[in-house]
């Protein structure tokens, strides 16, 4: 392989390019970009340059490039290769997860003197522009250079894209004219943390548990050994004063410490526990709502030892730490921890494989730990530490299961049971609040023609389209697309076309309706926006009166509120009722973490769960609070249906905007593994259409394997690919996934 260089000169003879031959041993390290010491001239100095372009062979005699300068250590390299193999993806990917984002920004100081300044986001869905790209709506290369960086970083400044894509601000205001990217004012906060104002707190006096638990993991910490632990608790049993006071430890003999959380900027609250108890300087945020100067900054905090404990996300797992003494994980159970997008890889493989290396206690903490975690930690694989109680002594909240066959059998064809609405009415005027519950954004979430039996569709994928009352518009939530609301049927042309289906607009109007006296606030994706953040909504519904607070997955989050005694769970099927082996398990996590938002100090707190499958476990044992009995049913339905933890599962993913050509590709990909994996233990089922079979305009098979992933069978998978790309399959790809969070 021979690598074009640019030469790192001022000097206008060498502004072209120079060919140099990438030794064996460096060709898996280098990649378009990759910044590289080559020999030059007669005195055969070294001279740095960057790789531009990457070819076979060369038409000149050509020298080797004697180093390839990643910023990055031996062992992240080592990492980036073991990620590569395992998640089956680029090396180059992998590197780009550890190397310090972006460079130090042009505008700094003016930044700093400015009390606000413009930042570009994305206006579309990045799949809608992929689309438009494909379909060549979006020509230019210079284009689809600024929004794949927009893409990585969003809230960059027009300056900053103009720095790292070496692109000019007329192709960027371009993109802004024609609706991709949009230009948002926003405040300041070179340190995300600068505005916070937070009193000190110390440790506080451990239970017993807390203090078996704490001294088990310090014990591991004093033997510099590995162990991983599941420090499984219920809500407000005392986790995060544990993992505080470890950190503390850990700090004091100067080492550093990792915790991963679900997503932060979800949960404010958590951060300020950790600011309150370590002030800000030595702590360092890493989340994807950070603009690339902001990511940078603290990355190179990080860097230069000023920052010993990193807050942040799935991928602040690559933090750049010197000298790591704890690895924690909070909410382990929570699936943001596996990536979706290539590198598909799981933070907690990655933070296992690390403490082993580092020699340091990987602590993973829950009220609902994953059924595989469990399993684990009762084979001896992982220590279990339990903390049975809440530590401030307030009682596990009440938790009513509501039939809504039942319901609906009496004359009740409302939204909210007789048994909610009556105890809305009470909180409402006991000037208590509430939380309402439902999976599912937008009004209606499905539109049929009565007459015929049509469903209106998006046109780009096979999925229906949801009702957006307050846009009055149709969605589609896999690509964005927008449609007009019909009144005739398209099919039959019958005016019989009905809305069927709740989502969290609806419900914030019914409530409004029933209760025209109660202040309410929603928060789903269509709420929360780049100039409106989670924490927003949340400081509001604490500090502004908002009675009720409706909205999506992210109010179950571990939000503090001492004001909130009534929890509602509008329809608890939505999760149950997904084609996917982890359906239950979904369900017991998310009801019993929304029950967990109910009466979390003194005031006593009251649940409603509504259902029209009562007597499933999952929601009897949600009910009881019982992750146990829950665990011990669960586990045996994984065992006699062959599902992890008793095997993994992978899935061979096709997409392709051909769909003569996926069939092939697919069927040739089954006959390559069936023939590979003869003699190991797996069973491959047929490709098949994936359950969403188009979106966005392609098409989607897959091949679902059974078996135990080992070695060997990754080295197949990975010479599959290989082998299926060296093929002429232009108009599809492959992607192999392990134990995916989504099986649709
Ligand atoms: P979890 O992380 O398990 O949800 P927290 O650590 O947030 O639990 O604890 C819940 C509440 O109990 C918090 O208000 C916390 O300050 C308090 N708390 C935790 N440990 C103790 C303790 N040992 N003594 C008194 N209060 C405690
Ligand atoms: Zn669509
Ligand atoms: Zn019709």
């Amino acid at each position: 392989m021979v690598a074009e260089v640019i030469i790192n000169t001022t000097a206008k003879k060498l502004n072209r390019t120079f060919d140099y031959n990438i030794p064996k041993e460096l060709e898996q390290l280098i990649c378009i970009g990759s910044k590289v010491l080559v020999p030059f001239g007669k005195s055969e100095r070294l001279e740095e340059a960057h790789i531009v372009k990457i070819k076979e062979n060369s038409d000149f005699e050509i020298k080797n490039i004697v180093k390839v300068e990643t910023g990055l250590t031996d062992k992240q390299i080592e990492l980036a290769n073991w990620i590569a193999k395992r998640y089956f993806c680029n090396i180059s990917e992998c590197i780009k997860l550890m190397q310090t984002p972006g460079t130090k920004s042009k505008d700094v100081s003016k930044r700093i003197q400015d009390k606000k300044i413009n930042v570009v986001y994305l206006k579309k869905d990045f799949e809608e522009i992929n689309f438009d790209i494909e379909t060549k709506k979006i020509k230019s290369e210079k284009q689809i250079k600024i929004l794949n960086f927009v893409k990585d970083n969003e809230g960059a400044t027009i300056t900053e894209i103009e720095t790292f894509t070496d692109c000019s601000r007329t192709i960027i205001k371009t993109l802004i004219k024609n609706n991709y990217l949009e230009l948002i004012e926003r405040k300041i906060e070179r340190n995300p943390l600068d505005n916070k104002k937070i009193k000190n707190t110390q440790n506080l006096q451990l239970t017993e548990e807390q203090t078996n638990a704490f001294n088990k993991i310090a014990e591991t910490i004093n033997k510099n050994t590995y162990e991983q632990f599941l420090l499984y608790g219920v809500t407000g049993s005392g986790k995060t004063e544990v993992y505080l006071q470890l950190i503390d430890k850990v700090i004091k003999e100067e080492k550093s410490a990792i915790i991963l959380v679900p997503e932060i900027s979800l949960t404010p609250q958590m951060l300020d526990r950790f600011i309150s108890r370590f002030g800000k300087e030595e702590i360092a945020v890493l989340h994807s709502k950070l603009s690339i100067g902001e990511r940078h900054d603290e990355w190179e905090r990080i860097k230069q030892e000023k920052a010993k404990i990193v807050i942040g996300a799935r991928s602040a797992i690559f933090a750049p730490i010197k000298n790591l003494g704890i690895i924690i994980i909070d909410e382990e159970h929570d699936s943001s921890y596996k990536s979706e997008a290539s590198p598909k890889y799981n933070a907690k493989e990655v933070a296992k494989k690390i403490s082993k290396e580092m020699k340091i206690p990987l602590v993973l903490g829950s009220a609902t730990p994953d059924i595989s975690t469990f399993y684990n930690s009762n084979n001896g694989k992982i220590t279990l530490l339990k903390l049975t109680k809440r530590a401030n002594k307030s009682n596990l909240p009440k938790v009513e299961i509501v039939d809504l066959k039942q319901e609906l059998a009496n004359g009740n064809r409302s939204m909210l049971s007789f048994d909610l609405y009556n105890s809305i009415e009470q909180n409402l005027k006991d000037k208590l609040q509430t939380i309402l519950f439902l999976n599912r954004r937008g009004y209606s979430t499905f539109i049929m023609c009565r007459n015929c039996g049509y469903t209106v569709k998006c046109k780009n994928c096979n999925i229906s389209m949801t009702y957006h009352s307050y846009e009055n518009k149709l969605k589609c939530h896999y690509c964005g697309y927008e449609e007009k609301i019909v009144k005739n049927c398209p099919e039959c042309g019958s005016d019989k076309i009905r809305y069927f289906g709740t989502g969290t607009q609806k419900l914030e109007q019914e409530i409004q309706k029933q209760f025209p006296q109660a202040k309410t606030i929603r928060m789903d994706v269509d709420t929360v926006t780049k100039k409106n953040s989670h924490e927003e909504i949340l400081n509001k519904f604490k500090n502004e009166n908002i009675d009720i607070l409706i909205g999506t997955q992210m109010v179950v989050k571990g939000h503090h509120f001492p004001k909130v005694t009534l929890v509602g769970v509008i329809a608890a099927d939505s999760s149950l009722n997904i084609d996917d082996y982890r359906a239950t398990e979904r369900t017991f996590q998310i009801l019993t973490q929304v029950a967990g938002r109910a009466g979390r100090e003194n005031l006593p707190g009251k649940v409603i769960i509504q259902s029209y499958n009562p007597e499933n476990f999952s929601i009897q044992d949600a009910q009881k609070q019982n992750y146990e009995q829950f665990y011990e049913k669960e586990i045996l339905l994984r065992k006699q249906l062959k599902y992890p933890p008793f095997c993994d599962i992978i899935i061979i993913g096709f997409n392709s905007i051909n769909e003569e050509e996926i069939k092939k590709v697919s069927k040739l990909t089954y006959e390559y593994i069936k023939n590979g994996l003869e003699n190991e233990e797996f069973k491959i089922f047929k490709p098949m259409p994936s359950p969403i079979d188009k979106i966005q305009n392609r098409f989607r098979w897959r091949i679902i394997i059974k078996g135990n992933m080992t070695e060997k069978a990754n080295i197949i998978f990975n010479e599959m690919l290989k082998k299926m790309y060296d093929r002429d399959i232009k108009n599809t790809k492959i992607t192999v996934d392990v134990n995916p969070n989504s099986m649709a």
